[in-house]
């Protein structure tokens, strides 16, 4: 009889986590004699659990919150989009060797590809946000020809790593401070991308920036997956602008992990269908 296959999510807290669901649910339908399990590990642990991963039944793992940066320093190797992004949401262990992946990336592509209903070459793009999720969004934004980013920071020097880390990828490139700057910037941007937790359950009431410099034409894009339409998404849409929360991106990167530990593409209307049932819809 074959022995079980682990995978899992490392982070902390994960009480909230819901990729065991979706993923267990993809295994039973598949018949696939695997299980998800969410580790909820200190830091000095994570070194102890990777050199037991590698010699162990774990084909890979998630990697969220707080650990998508750290966990860089303890693998051997990074894919390409991982080195430029800085962080890594997605390990394989394959013959004692650990591989970090971002498929957060592959998963902003994906939807600006098929939602935008343009080409985003050439567009400009406003970024709220700087961590880990922004930082897969300013690659996405270069990888698909965007031109010119602007990005908003609540910590200007974090704003600043990215944008040096990314000033060779757009023509320009600009932090914006002064809200005469932000109403300016995103009034003529093409796209603009919530990369920041403001908006998300519990505190659903809160607006990333000023939605009256939105306007039709635009594409909003919000990072948070719950609830799976924030404010931001809603009162956009009210307003007639295309916009998409960030539930199609958790399927989506979930999707990619999926297929590079098992090499199969997995039932996403059995993810999706999951999470509406988590939350009731
Ligand atoms: P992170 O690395 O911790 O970065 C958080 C970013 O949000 C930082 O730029 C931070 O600014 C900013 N921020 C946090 N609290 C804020 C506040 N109260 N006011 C203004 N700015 C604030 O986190 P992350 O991994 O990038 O995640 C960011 C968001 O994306 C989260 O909501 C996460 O759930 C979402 N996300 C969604 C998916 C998906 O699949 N849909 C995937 C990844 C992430 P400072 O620099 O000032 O700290």
């Amino acid at each position: 009889m074959q022995t079980t296959i682990i995978t899992g999510i490392i982070g902390k807290p994960l009480a909230h986590s819901l990729s065991p669901i979706i993923h267990n649910a993809c295994f039973k339908q598949l018949s696939l004699d695997w299980q998800y399990i969410p580790f909820e590990v200190e830091p000095e642990a994570i070194d102890c659990l990777l050199k037991f991963a590698r010699k162990s039944n774990i084909a890979g793992f998630n990697v969220t919150m707080p650990y998508k940066e750290m966990i860089t320093g303890f693998l051997d190797e990074l894919s390409h989009e991982t080195l430029k992004i800085g962080a890594v949401n997605t390990v394989k262990i394959l013959n004692g060797r650990a591989a970090g992946y971002n498929t957060d990336a592959g998963a902003i592509i994906r939807i600006l590809k098929e939602q935008y209903g343009k080409s985003p070459k050439g567009k400009s793009v406003v970024l709220i946000g700087a961590g880990g999720a922004a930082r897969a969004v300013a690659y996405a934004a270069h990888s698909l020809g965007c031109k010119k980013l602007a990005i908003i920071n609540r910590t200007r020097s974090k704003a600043k790593r990215l944008k040096n880390d990314f000033k060779e990828e757009f023509d320009q490139i600009n932090l914006l401070d002064e809200p005469g700057d932000m109403k300016n910037a995103v009034e003529s941007s093409d796209i603009i991308i919530n990369a920041t937790p403001v908006g998300m359950f519990p505190e659903t009431g809160k607006l990333p920036i000023n939605i009256e410099y939105l306007k039709k034409g635009q594409f909003i894009m919000d990072l948070i997956y719950h609830p799976a339409e924030t404010n931001f998404i809603k009162e956009a849409k009210q307003m007639g602008i295309k916009a998409v929360g960030g539930m199609p991106m958790f399927i989506y990167q979930a999707a990619e992990s999926f297929k590079i530990w098992t090499g199969i593409n997995p039932p996403q209307e059995t993810m999706a269908a999951v999470v509406k049932d988590f939350f009731g819809e």
